[in-house]
């Protein structure tokens, strides 16, 4: 055998496998159908901007190992996510805290006075126990903010109506009552100086990568050249949709470059009204505080996912776990074969998951504790 891993996919769960089983002396061959190396996180630099090509990438963990782990590929810098909501005529911050509750009330000053105005308006739709999207935002935040900064987002975002989305999707959305707009609580963020693929072009040196080249293409080829396979793609490809295809929402990017210093002011403004039609838009230079001429933004309109297109959210609802728990099964029968990443497992992952998970997978492999 020429090889002792294949390594299906170059994003960063395929580059950090590469990385770590290289270093441990097995020869690896990466194959990525696209024609860039580094999946969802790749960026690409236009007018000096680097930009986030599939959506944009924070990197954020309170886990110290893996935020030292990846600053050993590129130096971070101290941008902190802090989204702006526009509802029509009128801007708030996020997450949820201070800033936007003192711009809703004019009337409420301090954290006591906004409390005691959420629970008012909670009192209107509060439910022990949210059965769905819409019940659990209520009960957390009341209907003002349900109406004007969750419905129409989320409505669009999922292309569902809320009664119909499961509960858990709002709660991991912080709600403050202090004047603290950082959308993430982590101890740790920041963007890598430079972008993400160098990160990812570092990650697979010394293994030998092949681009535009679909596995599925030469499977039978392909698998002969190596011992061992690390599948990063979908799951209910690598079977054949033996069982019907999982479901994943999409998303459309419309990136425009535009000849003044500043469109928006904030890298995000999620647009939260239904009329709409797109869910955000990014503006690339300012999570690396870009002084250019020019500026590029990116429209993100999200979309129903068809069989072809690019997979990016799975929909982890009842229906599409059961549907992955049969293939996990046929998965866990491949001796030869890892499934991992995002596709592979199925999962919404961010970033500092996949780094874990994809250790952890080389650990396994290697016999390591
Ligand atoms: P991917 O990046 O999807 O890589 C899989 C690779 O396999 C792809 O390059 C694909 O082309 C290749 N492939 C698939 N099938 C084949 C085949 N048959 N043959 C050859 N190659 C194949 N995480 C954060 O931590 N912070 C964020 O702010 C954040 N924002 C996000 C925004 C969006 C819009 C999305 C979609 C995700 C975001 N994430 C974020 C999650 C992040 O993108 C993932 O954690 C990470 O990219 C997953 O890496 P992966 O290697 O598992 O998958
Ligand atoms: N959300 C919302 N309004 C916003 C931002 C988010 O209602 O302005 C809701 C929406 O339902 C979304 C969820 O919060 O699906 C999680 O948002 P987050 O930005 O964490 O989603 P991501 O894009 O990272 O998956």
């Amino acid at each position: 055998m020429k090889y002792d891993y294949l390594i299906v996919g170059s994003g960063l769960y395929g580059a950090v496998c590469a990385h770590e089983l290289t270093k441990r002396g097995f020869r690896c061959l990466v194959v990525e159908k696209r024609s860039h190396v580094g999946g969802n996180v790749y960026t690409e630099e236009i007018e000096g901007i680097n930009v986030h090509k599939y959506g944009a990438h924070i990197f954020h963990t309170s886990d110290k190992k893996i935020w030292d782990y990846i600053n050993g590929f590129a130096e971070f810098n101290n941008y902190i996510n802090s989204p702006v909501a526009r509802y029509r005529n009128e801007l708030y911050n996020l997450p949820f805290n201070m800033n936007t509750f003192t711009k809703l009330w004019p009337d409420v000053f301090t954290p006591e006075d906004a409390k005691r105005r959420i629970d008012e308006e909670k009192k209107k739709g509060f439910c022990e126990k949210p059965s769905n999207l819409k019940e659990q935002a209520i009960s957390l935040i009341g209907e003002t903010i349900y109406k004007k900064l969750i419905e129409g987002y989320t409505e669009k975002q999922w292309g569902k109506k809320c009664e119909e989305l499961p509960a858990f999707i709002i709660k991991r959305l912080p709600v403050r009552f202090t004047f603290d707009n950082n959308y993430f609580n982590d101890r740790y963020q920041g963007i890598p100086i430079g972008g993400y693929t160098p990160i990812i072009e570092k990650m697979l040196e010394g293994a030998e990568v092949r681009t535009d080249c679909d596995y599925f293409d030469c499977k039978e080829e392909l698998d002969a050249l190596a011992e061992r396979i690390i599948y990063t793609g979908p799951i209910d490809r690598y079977f054949n949709f033996a069982f019907g295809a999982l479901e994943y929402r999409s998303v459309r990017f419309e990136t425009e470059i535009l000849d003044m210093e500043s469109y928006q002011g904030n890298a995000v403004v999620n647009y939260t009204e239904a009329a709409v039609p797109y869910t955000r838009i990014i503006e690339h230079k300012h999570f690396e505080f870009g002084t250019q001429k020019k500026t590029v933004i990116s429209r993100e309109y999200s979309s129903e996912w068809v069989l072809g297109e690019e997979p990016y959210y799975p929909v982890n609802d009842a229906k599409n776990t059961l549907l992955y728990e049969k293939y996990k099964t046929l998965a866990d029968a491949e001796k030869r074969v890892v499934f991992g990443g995002r596709l592979g497992a199925y999962k919404y992952y961010d970033m500092h998951v996949v780094i874990a998970e994809a250790l952890k997978t080389v650990a396994a492999l290697t016999n390591e504790k």
